[in-house]
């Protein structure tokens, strides 16, 4: 069966001091309030990975993941962080092809694609991320849309490598603003995404993959959200910031 997961994507937020106070309580929160079955992953910037490893010692449920990784192995990319040096240090997932990359670093689903065969042959989990603009949902393209993206930068992988994949659905139009997807939107793009994965692997393959959802998500509407029969967690950005925020959004899955 699928699993149920709540990540955090901090995006550049947060100095070294903070980071490591909001990872060792969350970590502590995660241990002592949640008891349901849920896999939670922090992802901090790249450059305090190494220093937060230790603070995760232990623990069953929660993991790091990268926000970003190059395509390329190794080589002349100045500034860029590579998959197998994320794996070196322990990191276990990578976003990939978050609307924030594809806006403001031109990121194409071409290149995810590469991105996304550079994570899996290194070992790591990615979270590749899909997801229409108000516009597209408004002139009603936003279902092909999302469609493509998936079939672009996905569906030229094996079923044995798609099944080491997570998929987070976040309408752009949600992302930071406030405006969170009702939860029939979100299921009915789930399930179509779902539907998506089956004609191309096969329903066993599509109901084992996590698809969750990311859009201004909350400790208010989490729990609501997480119910619906195809949204097997979260993605989360403004609410990861805050422990106790955030352990709230994670106590929203139910089992
Ligand atoms: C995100 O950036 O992945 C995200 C979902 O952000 P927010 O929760 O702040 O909308």
């Amino acid at each position: 069966m699928r699993k149920k997961i709540v990540a955090g994507n901090w995006k550049m937020n947060k100095t070294l001091d903070e980071a490591v106070a909001l990872v060792s309580e969350v970590v502590n929160m995660i241990k002592d309030e949640v008891t349901g079955e849920v896999d939670v992953v922090l992802c901090p910037p790249a450059l305090y990975l190494t220093t937060l490893k230790p603070y995760l010692e232990g623990q069953t449920r929660v993991a790091l993941g990268a926000q970003n990784c190059h395509e390329k192995a190794s080589g002349a990319y100045t500034g860029e962080i590579s998959a197998p040096m994320l794996k070196s240090i322990g990191v276990r997932y990578v976003i990939l092809g978050h609307s924030e990359r594809r806006q403001y670093f031109g990121e194409t689903n071409a290149q995810l694609a590469e991105k996304v065969n550079s994570a899996l042959a290194n070992g790591l989990t990615p979270i590749f991320c899909c997801g229409e603009s108000l516009e597209q949902r408004q002139t009603e393209v936003h279902l092909d849309f999302v469609r493509a993206q998936l079939t672009e930068s996905l569906f030229h992988l094996s079923p044995e490598q798609f099944a080491n994949l997570v998929i987070a659905y976040e309408p752009i139009w949600a992302i930071g603003t406030g405006l969170t997807a009702t939860s029939d939107q979100a299921q009915e793009m789930h399930a179509m995404l779902r539907q998506h994965i089956a004609s191309q692997y096969g329903q066993e393959v599509a109901d084992d993959t996590s698809i969750l959802y990311g859009g201004s998500a909350n400790e208010k509407n989490a729990a609501e959200l997480f119910a619906q029969p195809d949204v097997d967690g979260g993605l989360i950005g403004g609410a990861s910031l805050k422990s106790r925020e955030f352990t709230l959004v994670v106590k929203g899955v139910k089992n």
